[in-house]
């Protein structure tokens, strides 16, 4: 006999577990059950579940439209890029439907910036352990092993340098390489950020070169380290940037930012979505990028981010056979495991607490930017227990 395949393209090796409804920062199974949740759906449900005002914002929207494509004027997609281009550096906004395809229309930007330009400069640089996304450019842009075996040939073009090593950097980056292409804080990568020092450093590099500055703030974004982008820490801006996963706040929508000079390559006819901008998402997309740069949200965000990091410094100290250290800024934190780390997010899951792994050994902990300091108390007490039964 046959063993059927499976349905559903068995591509995840998906925990059992199946959540009927969520509520701020809670996740809750068909049974009742609820698990604190720490993942936001992967940084993506930044406002929490079941926000009131994004289910009001989707209702009256769905009420009025979804969907007319990109034949016609889209008022709320013109709303949404004049709010992140009043909100941050860039001049230009596309909308598309996950990071991913920002990252597609990133790496098309740049090739077609220089291409008009009339220069030869095929390289397009990015960093061990990156992660942009699944498509084909994507995963030849972050060159591991794990995503790019046996989907060759892939899209040429890409050099990838070693995480940290300036000397690698600054002997690569000269005047054949188009762009550079990097994480602010990686984040599948294992919660590994960028000191501000050395994103200073490498704009520098970038503005003597001419080589773009492409950041992608698709999991570090969007208030997530307390700022709205994490590159504003250092003081630095790109020249173009990928959004999504918060963005829309639990609705698929992603966006490529970038500079006049940056977008100017890209003319009519050169680049399209049928979903991309669609009222629907635009719509919630810009009621959560009101709430997030309202007066005072990003203060309680970097207030809550002290006290997550305060106890999870505790956390480390009092289980130093479990746990090595605390990575990251904001609401974007890891910590790094002597243990393995899905064996600490098991037992954490156990203790009815969701957390991320990450490479390097790390676990994400991603709570909506909304989680109250109760919370966040109960979701270490919770990591406690399930560091404990590791012991
Ligand atoms: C998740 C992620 C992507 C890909 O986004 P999708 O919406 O899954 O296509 C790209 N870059 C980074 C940094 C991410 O975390």
């Amino acid at each position: 006999m046959t063993v059927p395949f499976p349905a559903l393209l068995p591509t995840y090796n998906r925990t059992p577990l199946r959540f009927a409804r969520g509520e701020g920062s809670w996740l809750i199974e068909e049974n009742g059950t609820r698990y604190l949740d720490l993942t936001s759906g992967i940084a993506v449900n930044a406002l929490g579940h079941a926000h009131p005002a994004l289910i009001e914002t989707l209702t009256e929207q769905a009420q009025a439209l979804w969907h007319v494509s990109n034949l016609y004027q889209i008022p709320a997609q013109e709303k949404l890029a004049e709010a992140l281009v009043a909100e941050t550096f860039a001049d230009t906004a596309f909308f598309t439907n996950s990071g991913t395809e920002a990252a597609e229309l990133a790496l098309k930007m740049v090739r077609k910036y220089w291409y008009e330009k009339g220069a030869d400069r095929p390289t397009i640089l990015s960093f061990e352990g990156a992660f942009h996304g699944r498509s084909t450019g994507a995963i030849a842009a972050a060159g591991s092993e794990k995503m790019t075996k046996g989907f060759g040939p892939l899209m040429p073009g890409f050099k990838l340098l070693p995480w940290g090593d300036h000397d690698a950097l600054r002997a690569a980056l000269d005047e054949t390489v188009a762009a550079v292409m990097i994480e602010p804080i990686q984040g599948e990568g294992g919660i590994r950020p960028v000191p501000d020092q050395c994103l200073k450093g490498l704009r520098d590099l970038c503005d003597q070169t001419g080589a773009l500055l492409v950041l992608d703030e698709v999991q570090c974004g969007m208030g997530r380290t307390g700022r709205l982008f994490a590159h504003e820490w250092a003081g630095i801006t790109p020249d173009i940037m990928m959004v999504a996963k918060g963005i829309g706040g639990g609705f698929p929508l992603g966006a490529v930012l970038a500079t006049a000079a940056a977008a100017s390559a890209m003319t009519l006819g050169t680049h399209g979505s049928t979903y991309g901008g669609n009222p629907l998402g635009c719509a919630i997309g810009a009621k959560v990028l009101e709430i997030v740069t309202a007066d005072g949200f990003l203060d309680e965000v970097n207030r809550k981010s002290a006290f997550l990091r305060q106890k999870l410094e505790g956390l480390v100290a009092s289980h130093p056979d479990i746990l090595e250290e605390v990575r990251g800024a904001g609401l974007l934190m890891g910590l790094k495991c002597r243990v393995t780390n899905t064996d600490l997010v098991r037992a954490a899951q156990e203790a009815h607490l969701l957390t991320v792994p990450a490479a390097d050994n790390v676990i994400r902990l991603l709570p909506p930017l909304t989680i109250s300091e109760d919370e966040i108390a109960e979701a270490v007490d919770r990591l406690d227990r399930a560091a404990k039964t590791l012991s």
